[in-house]
């Protein structure tokens, strides 16, 4: 295609985001009175009933800039996970952190090694930098970090490990992971995405915060839009060691993070209550969906998050059209490399017992068991 304006070499590179219809669009073409979003991994449950407290009685400072330190956060974030707030970087979404690391970190030509499949925003950023994106299939939906360590060259400036991956769910074994921490030379950056962490119910998980100060190459990313249901205000964070979230600062927008945003994600932060209660309903729903996957004989990767990527044996295009004629709305593998899927966000009891029942009569029409 040729270009009036010719862009950045680098940007030709990049294929645009596919983002799902939106529900007001699939509502309309399908003559539907209600819907379900089961596509994107929110919090099905949405936020603390206390955030929305604060909405009904506040709103009226926002004609001041946002606090471009997110100070208040910072303290909040650090007390909660005993890290010094020198350590933590806040972004419009911890896709912004995503975005300062290549920014501040890869040049053109530097390598970045990645799972295929995962988070595509990590390929991205690394193009947009014109840097080159390494991908390493994943074995069984889980990171292969045995063959993403034979990858690192001298050319190695970043490795990214999302944990829980999106989109299969999976996670690395906490032995494993620590063991390719240690195996990483120590001026490679390994960032590892725990955007879903507060849905891990297995002990074998490793826990991360501890290690960074040990591993100075460490950066750790969080999010204020998965369990905690802010994905709306766009708040998330990573934590790394000072001098790294220093240079982040530097290249980061002043106001990133927007008033309602860090204000939000205070209050969210202080009603553990709430992420608890999620986290033990998001484990029953993913039991139930496991058991009934069982049950029909489709095979699934196992989930430590709040989705699962099942194999119906159809193509997921397919699955998932037809799966918004009955109003629930997931994700189609074939964007995710696994053509044969959808990924399903856990829902509630009755959107979960709706999704099987769904499910079950497409695949019988199909002729498929
Ligand atoms: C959703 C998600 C994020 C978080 O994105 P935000 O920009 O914080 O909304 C980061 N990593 C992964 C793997 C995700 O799925």
């Amino acid at each position: 295609m040729a270009l009036k304006f010719k862009t950045r070499e680098a940007v030709t590179h990049i294929a645009p985001y596919v983002l799902g219809k939106t529900l007001l669009d699939l509502k309309k073409e399908h003559g539907l009175s209600s819907i379900r979003k089961l596509s994107e991994n929110e919090n099905i449950y949405g936020c603390s009933p206390k955030v929305k407290e604060w909405f009904k009685e506040n709103g009226s400072d926002l004609f001041l800039y946002p606090d471009g330190a997110a100070v208040d956060l910072s303290q909040k974030v650090s007390a909660f996970l005993g890290v010094p707030k020198e350590q933590l970087v806040f972004g419009n979404g911890s896709d912004e952190v995503i975005r300062l690391l290549t920014r501040a970190y890869l040049s053109s030509g530097d390598e970045a090694i990645m799972a295929d499949v995962t988070f595509p925003r990590y390929q991205t950023n690394v193009l947009l930098e014109g840097g080159t994106p390494v991908i390493v299939p994943l074995v069984a939906g889980t990171h292969d970090l045995q063959g993403m360590h034979d990858h690192i060259t001298p050319r190695t400036k970043l490795i990214f490990v999302c944990n829980p991956n999106n989109p299969t769910g999976t996670i690395v074994g906490k032995r494993e992971l620590l063991q390719f921490i240690e195996s990483v030379p120590s001026h490679v950056l390994v960032v590892v995405d725990e955007a879903y962490m507060e849905y891990v119910t297995t002990d074998d998980y490793l826990e991360t915060l501890p290690l960074l100060t040990a591993f100075e190459n460490l950066i750790v990313l969080r999010t204020f839009s998965k369990i905690y249901g802010l994905a709306g205000l766009r708040v998330g964070f990573g934590v790394m060691n000072e001098e790294i979230a220093e240079q982040l600062r530097k290249v980061k927008d002043v106001f990133n993070v927007n008033t309602v945003a860090q204000k939000s994600a205070i209050i969210a932060l202080e009603d553990q209550a709430f992420i608890r209660e999620c986290t033990h309903k998001n484990e029953q729903g993913r039991h139930y969906l496991e058991g009934e996957f069982d049950r029909m004989g489709l095979s699934y990767f196992p989930s430590q998050s709040n989705f699962i990527m099942v194999d119906t044996g159809l193509n997921g295009d397919v699955v998932s059209h037809e799966l918004v004629k009955e109003g629930l709305v997931v994700r189609s593998g074939t964007l995710l490399g696994y053509p044969d899927t959808v990924r399903v966000t856990v829902g509630t009891e009755e959107d979960n017992k709706r999704f099987v029942a769904a499910l079950e009569s497409i695949l019988n029409n199909k002729g498929v068991k």
